[in-house]
């Protein structure tokens, strides 16, 4: 089964919509995630959110009936992963045990807002999503697995939770590891079954032996939220935006050298990156250069961003990956190596620690970066960068060392006028809009 196996493939083509309709914001008209009141009036109460959506209505909903609208919606996964929501649902329900919930609210990436934004503004979106997942499979128990750090949305769920008076399935606040790898799907049964938050290549699925050996269904927190409003419009409403390969409506996140860095968008109809950044980052002119994806993500020239569709497997397509959602904008006075040798050696101590390739070759490969950037390097060893990033390629339990190596590439790729000049022994002058990329114990407001 495809995911042209859904709803979604034979819907009649969508009516152009204006800019403004098409990229919207928390509160806006034809927002779906984001709809409600604006994001200045803060997190929506259950009142609100009862006489806006309704109550949350489970009895009389066949399970297998609600399983089947899931995989006929097409949803895809909204962690990075964009695995169909529908299969871990079904291998939940088939497999031996009672099914544990996951909501992953973890959001390890630094430089992305988008669930954190969701869980402070719309809390009970997020509890609907997970109660209707536990429903889905059969779950008595659900997970949130999120950081103290994000200390907005963690108040509002609390405060979302003590007015809940109806849930069918408990659920409980777990705090995650703060690092990279730690919202990794392996590494979070691993965490919640008392390992330490440490990725596995497993060829059992979680889903069907995960914590405690029961099923355990990991979906990220946007995810379950558009499975909410699956479950109570239906698989063709969800596709009435979105791709027929790729339903339903995209958070991103904005970084950068935008007007408002952190901010969160929802896109409904068809956008190009440029037209979100000219709509909502306040950029009249072509970027230098956009990180797309996430610090695992591509880099790619601001020509090929302003044209690249918000579209997963379009991008798939061209070799690029939505991932998370982040779409981060290079400053004009910024080297784009500099800033790629930076969140290198940040990745580089983001090793779980287990793997010789990714422990060891992390770290070197960061060192050769540096000395790229240092004007320390000649074209022999650039051969030698690019060969042993070929050798961490692709090694390790988890697609840390890979992402990595994604990155490097498209920089050595995307900025090559930079790459000569540091060859030749330039040295760029150092700047502080290096730090427009958040990380963690930097300038950092989370
Ligand atoms: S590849 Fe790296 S991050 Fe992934 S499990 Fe191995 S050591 Fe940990």
């Amino acid at each position: 089964m495809t995911n042209l196996d859904n709803a979604c493939a034979s819907r009649p083509p969508a009516s152009p919509l204006a800019d403004a309709a098409r990229i919207v914001l928390a509160g806006d008209a034809g927002a779906r995630l984001l709809a409600g009141p604006p994001a200045s009036q803060g997190r929506e109460t259950y009142d609100q959110y009862r006489a806006r959506v309704g109550a949350l209505r489970l009895e009389g909903r066949d399970p297998r009936e609600l399983r089947h609208t899931v995989r006929a919606s097409g949803l895809l996964g909204r962690g990075g992963g964009g695995f169909p929501a529908a299969t871990k649902f079904d291998v939940a329900a088939d497999a031996p045990g009672t099914p544990i919930i996951v909501v992953n609210a973890s959001e390890g990436e630094p430089a992305s807002r988008k669930d954190q934004t969701l869980l402070a503004l719309r809390p009970h979106l997020v509890i609907d999503g997970a109660q209707w997942a536990a429903h889905a499979v059969g779950a008595d128990d659900i997970v949130v697995y999120t950081h103290r750090s994000h200390v907005a949305a963690n108040a509002a769920l609390r405060a979302a939770l003590a007015e809940r008076g109806d849930l069918a399935v408990r659920m409980r606040i777990v705090d995650a590891p703060e690092t990279y790898i730690a919202g990794e799907t392996s590494a979070v049964v691993s965490y919640l079954d008392g390992r330490g938050a440490l990725p596995s290549r497993g060829v059992i699925p979680a889903a069907r032996v995960g914590i405690a050996r029961r099923p355990t269904v990991v979906n990220n927190l946007e995810t379950l939220a558009h499975l909410a409003l699956i479950a109570r419009h239906g698989a063709a409403w969800f596709c009435e935006v979105g791709a027929p390969e790729a339903p339903g409506s995209t958070l991103l996140t904005l970084v950068g050298a935008v007007r408002q860095p952190g901010l969160v968008v929802e896109v409904v109809g068809p956008a190009t990156i440029g037209e979100v950044l000219a709509t909502y980052g306040g950029l009249h002119d072509v970027a230098r250069a956009v990180l797309l994806g996430g610090y695992e993500g591509t880099w790619m020239s601001g020509e090929t961003a302003w044209r690249a569709p918000i579209e997963r497997h379009r991008l798939s397509a061209l070799g690029m990956s939505l991932g998370c959602g982040v779409v981060a904008v290079l400053g004009d006075e910024v080297c784009g190596l500099a800033q790629t040798a930076r969140l290198v050696t940040w990745l580089a101590r983001q090793s779980a620690g287990q793997c010789g390739p990714c422990v060891l070759g992390l770290p070197r490969l960061s060192d050769e970066l540096d000395a790229v950037v240092a004007g320390r390097s000649r074209r022999s060893d650039l051969r030698r960068l690019r060969e042993l990033a070929t050798s961490v390629r692709g090694r390790g339990a988890c697609g840390h060392p890979t992402g990595v190596v994604a990155l490097i590439d498209s920089a050595l790729d995307t900025f090559g006028a930079e790459l000569r000049r540091h060859l030749r022994g330039e040295v760029c002058a150092p700047s502080s809009a290096l730090h427009d990329f958040p990380l963690p114990g930097e300038d950092v407001e989370r």
